[in-house]
Order: C-alpha cells, then sequence, then structure tokens
C-alpha cells in the first residue's frame, strides 16, 4: 500500500506475507462456485490469482502516525510462535518494513489489536530468554476485553487450543507486566481512535477508527478477508467464531460507511489494500480501491 494521509496522520502498511494463498472454497462456508465466478467477473482483478484460482491474501499491520503518537493496529504473526507451515512466515519482510519506516521499538506508543487471532497479535511480544515480554517496551496495548476474556476462558479450558496458545503468548504477557488498556466499546484516544464493534469473526472484534481533519480512515481487521464479501456480505469464512453474527455485523458496518467519504483498509486485502464501499441497487456493496 502506499502511504495515505488523512488530516495530521500518516497511515502506512508493513507487509509480513502476500501473495495467492487459499482456494475459496477452503476459505468460504457453503462456497457458491458459480455465484462466486459471476461476482468476481465484474469485480477488480487484484483479489484472485488468475493462475491457480487462489484468493490473494495479504498479511499485513498499518502504523498509524499522528501528531502526538505511533500507533500499531494488528500485529501479523511475529516470531518464535512455533506455529506449523504455512504459518511460519519468513520474518525478515515485517523487520525489515519496520526499519525502512524509520521505527524503532522504543517509538511505539499504542498497539490496537482489531481481535486477538494468531496473525493479529502475533509481534505483541518477544521471546526473551524463554519468557514473552512486550516487543514494544513503552507501548499501551489496547485489547476490547470481552475480547481478551474470551480467549482467557478458552485458555482455562483447552490450554492446547490454538487460539488459547496465542493468547497465552501474545496478549496475557503484556497484561502481566503492566502494559495493557482493557477497554470497552466507548474507549477513545485523543479524539482521534474510535472502536466500532463488529463481533462475530471473533467475541468482540473491533475496526479501528481514526479521524483527524474531518476524514475518517478505519482498520477493518477481519471484519471481512476479501472484496467478495461486499458484493455478497452473507459470505462468512471458516475462520468465523460466530459466521451469522460475523455476516449481521459486516452488513451493518459497510451499510454504515458505504456512500462516506470514509477510507476502509482491510488487513488481508492485497495492494492497493485501501479502498471505499458504494451501496448497489440489489443492496450489496461495491468495493473500488484508490489508486
Ligand atoms: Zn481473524
Amino acid at each position: 500500500m502506499r502511504q495515505i494521509r488523512i488530516g495530521d496522520v500518516t497511515i502506512s502498511s508493513i507487509i509480513e506475507r502476500d501473495g495467492p494463498w487459499r482456494a475459496p472454497q477452503d476459505m468460504f462456508l457453503n462456497y457458491d462456485a458459480a455465484k462466486a465466478q459471476r461476482l468476481l467477473s465484474t469485480m477488480e482483478p487484484e483479489g484472485i490469482d488468475p493462475a491457480t484460482g487462489k484468493l490473494v491474501i495479504t498479511y499485513q499491520t498499518f502504523v498509524v502516525q499522528t501528531p502526538n503518537h505511533t500507533m500499531l493496529v494488528d500485529t501479523c504473526t511475529g516470531e518464535d510462535k512455533g506455529w506449523e507451515a504455512p504459518m511460519d512466515f519468513d520474518k525478515t519482510p515485517w523487520k525489515n518494513g519496520f526499519k525502512e519506516l524509520g521505527l524503532k521499538l522504543d517509538d511505539i506508543d499504542y498497539v490496537f489489536c482489531t481481535h486477538l487471532h494468531i496473525d493479529h497479535c502475533g509481534w505483541n511480544t518477544t521471546l526473551v530468554n524463554g519468557k514473552w515480554v512486550p516487543t514494544f517496551p513503552k507501548a499501551k496495548y489496547v485489547f476490547h476485553k470481552r475480547e481478551y476474556a474470551a480467549w482467557e476462558a478458552l485458555h482455562g479450558q483447552d490450554a492446547e487450543d490454538k487460539r488459547s496458545k496465542t493468547w497465552k503468548m501474545n496478549c496475557e504477557p503484556v497484561v502481566a507486566a503492566g502494559q495493557a488498556l482493557l477497554v470497552d466499546d466507548d474507549y477513545q484516544l485523543d479524539n482521534c481512535v474510535t472502536l466500532s464493534p463488529t463481533p462475530g469473526h471473533s467475541p468482540c472484534h473491533c475496526c479501528v477508527n481514526i479521524h483527524s481533519g474531518g476524514q475518517r480512515a478505519s482498520v477493518t481487521g477481519d471484519m471481512m478477508h476479501h472484496a467478495l464479501q461486499c458484493r455478497d456480505p452473507e459470505m462468512s469464512t471458516v475462520f468465523d467464531w460466530d459466521p451469522v453474527a460475523a455476516a449481521v455485523s459486516r452488513r451493518a458496518f459497510l451499510t454504515s460507511v458505504a456512500d462516506t467519504s470514509t477510507m476502509l483498509l482491510p488487513i488481508h486485502f492485497p495492494s492497493p489494500t485501501v479502498g471505499r464501499v458504494t451501496t448497489r441497487p440489489d443492496g450489496a456493496f461495491d468495493w473500488k480501491y484508490l489508486r
């Protein structure tokens, strides 16, 4: 993604991994190939690899630089987590991307996580002498308190579940270090950042809205994984905690931003990543990349 600017704020992306990834039928529940093909034929081409038919999926962190703060939104899969292939991504691109923006670990004031899945909170912590510690020593980490509590509870029931292991490695050490802000739906930072609860993909997934100079951008996390979900908001994925609730949240959120100037930054959309949505006559939405 090129850098974008809204008001006094600059938003950049650090890519951990991109390119063709999953077959659509492995991603979406009740996948209707004929319908998807029809929709895709009238959409912008970035989302599908023509050679393989696979979805093109990026894993990235957004860096939000305001006059007062430097923030990260979602922190990819991280390092030393022990995830098996294909989630054992090369760590070099993310580290290089962070450096290329001229950032040092000490520079990060806030880390926001839209939700606490393995590819959204990985760089939250680093392994030092066998112990997980916050990667960004001066940062406050903002987690929705009910999202945090849900994965903590799962850990109590099943410590080997991949999602509860994620909480144990990437989130619990941040709270233990006193660096977490466990917040509710109405959290605001400096009139610059607000949250839009969009539960369903995870227990309390939130989009992270950035406001400046009368403009608005929103990091939409995994509220959607692919532009197909604008054309058919009922398409939920195999990764959704509650697929029905995910579809309800998706439609409500897209309705709230459609036909406005709000720029959307979905974590998994390939370059140029940022786009807007408009309402279609059939009640669904058109996704258009800002180029
Ligand atoms: Zn997710």
